[in-house]
């Protein structure tokens, strides 16, 4: 079965075995070096100040982030469910929310968050995804960023870039918090979620907030080479094994080329076969296709070509399904999923399979990622 869901995504034999290896301890000289290389490696990729690991899905990297940087009030962008989840978490830790919610296909709105920005003076961290999954949807953060700083440089952006980190290159000069996870681009079993920090989040943090995720005693010990709590060992070290197979590629500019190269051919493809893209800015980490059929595509794609993509949720139930394009993609692979979908077209009714996704997608891709 392929996996092409955005997340999990799969991990590769190399990194499997590297990580069925024998357990080692995590107090001891050993793994200490290993994860020198891996917070080497994750500095590396996310250009930050400091970065952090915990122990936990995505999710825990969200509410460490807002639990020991907003103090007051945050400004939260919901264009789906993960923007949605930011929301929960501020109002978990009884913190003030200002929501700025968007239908899932529209990115934010610069003018709306100058206005929240204007409205609320005590507003002191700025929250959102760079692609909200839920729609395959890309915010403009880079020019929200900005705005935020503009105003007052002492408010901290915190960015999930689950599905961001690793797909594309991030520009993090107006970022204090860049957030990912181990199961979407950098593919790892899920349990491993990192946050990059600017030295302005490394003041903020003070004394820390919480216990497991208090960041100030894990950045503490971490900068030793060690963790406040047991590590997530296997996935660390699968993770150097992971930055090893990128750099066999040819390094993070060659996937992130790669990556937004095969973007590319997968939208034009899936336009050939007159599917429509649902969101208004898609992200690269993902196609997503809004039909009335999604449903009836997917269970053709898994039963009868071995293809696994993901639905929708909540009121896009039904509506849309969503391909993967994050990590280290065979380009055999992606043919495979793009013909599969012209061929379940065809079992539809909907159209005479003439091979012209795998078609398209030859032509632009080889162009743009000039083979
Ligand atoms: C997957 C994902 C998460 C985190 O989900 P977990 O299940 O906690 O790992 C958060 N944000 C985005 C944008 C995601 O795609």
């Amino acid at each position: 079965m392929l996996l092409f869901t955005p997340g999990p995504t799969p991990v590769k034999e190399e990194v499997r075995l590297e990580m069925a290896k024998p357990t080692i301890h995590h107090r001891t000289p050993e793994f200490e070096a290993i994860f020198k290389s891996a917070r080497e490696n994750l500095k590396e990729l996310m250009k930050m100040d400091e970065v952090i690991f915990l122990a936990s899905s995505g999710t825990g990297a969200m509410e460490a982030s807002i639990l020991n940087l907003c103090h007051k009030k945050a400004l939260v962008v919901n264009a789906g469910k993960f923007g949605e989840r930011f929301g929960k978490i501020v109002k978990a830790f009884n913190l003030e929310l200002v929501e700025l919610k968007y239908e899932w296909d529209s990115p934010a709105n610069i003018e709306d968050i100058k206005r929240a920005l204007r409205e609320h003076s005590d507003i002191d961290a700025v929250a959102l995804q760079i692609c909200e999954s839920s729609g395959g949807l890309r915010h403009p953060i880079e020019e929200i960023a900005k705005v935020v700083k503009e105003h007052n440089k002492n408010i901290v952006v915190i960015a999930d870039g689950i599905t961001a980190v690793g797909v594309e290159e991030i520009d993090i000069e107006n970022i204090d918090a860049l957030i990912t996870g181990s199961q979407k681009a950098l593919m790892l079993p899920p349990g491993l979620a990192m946050i990059g920090l600017s030295s302005l989040a490394v003041e903020k943090i003070g004394e820390g907030r919480g216990f497991y995720f208090n960041l100030k005693s894990e950045l503490k010990k971490q900068q030793q080479n060690t963790t406040a709590y047991t590590p997530a060992t296997t996935l660390i070290i699968g993770l150097n094994k992971v930055f090893e197979e990128i750099e066999k590629f040819g390094g993070f500019e060659r996937l992130y080329s790669t990556t937004k190269a095969r973007h590319k051919a997968m939208l034009k493809a899936l336009e050939a076969l007159h599917l429509k893209i649902y969101p208004k800015a898609p992200a690269l980490a993902m196609a997503t296709i809004i039909d009335s059929d999604s449903e009836k595509i997917r269970k053709i794609l898994k039963s009868e070509f071995s293809v696994n993509v993901a639905g929708g949720q909540e009121h896009l139930k039904g509506k849309i399904f969503r391909v993967n394009n994050m990590g280290l993609i065979e380009d055999y692979e992606m043919l495979w999923v793009i013909d599969s979908i012209e061929k379940a077209l065809d079992k539809l009714g909907r159209a005479n399979y003439k091979g012209v996704g795998v078609k398209v997608f030859n032509e632009v891709f080889r162009e743009s990622n000039d083979i």
